[in-house]
């Protein structure tokens, strides 16, 4: 069982950026193109911004021209959950983090190998270590 991190709305404003606590915990977006790691190449693994669950890794990064960081797969099923969305009029598939509930981003079917999905996330919800 994976322990739950749970603080209050006033302790996650405190630990993080205004960006970082609206894409979280108000399941915002960022716009494309504008995140740190859309264009990131290095090595490493990508963290929960909230709790440092580590989420996906560069092995698992690809080119969606999308203007978002995007994976064909998490580091484990386990570390992130799946949830339907129907918000903005959309059916899509909303990905948290799960062990804080941080919003992430989205999950589509329109992916390469070998999986076909794509997790569409946001440069905020993450933070990147750098493989030493
Ligand atoms: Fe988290």
């Amino acid at each position: 069982m994976i322990e739950k991190v749970v603080k209050t709305n006033e302790e996650w404003r405190k630990q993080l950026t205004p960006q970082q606590y609206h894409v979280t915990r108000e399941k915002g977006t960022e716009r494309a193109f504008t995140g740190e790691y859309w264009n990131n190449h290095e090595p490493g693994i990508y963290r929960c911004v909230c709790c440092g669950n580590p989420l996906f890794s560069s092995d698992t990064k690809f080119e969606s021209g999308t203007g978002w960081p995007s994976f064909w797969q998490p580091i484990a099923d386990d570390n992130v959950e799946e949830k339907e969305d129907r918000s903005l009029w959309m059916r899509r598939i909303e990905v948290e983090c799960s062990q804080c509930g941080a919003h992430l981003g989205h999950v589509f079917d329109d992916g390469p190998a070998p999986t076909g999905l794509r997790y569409c996330m946001n440069s905020a919800s993450l933070k990147f270590e750098k493989k030493s």
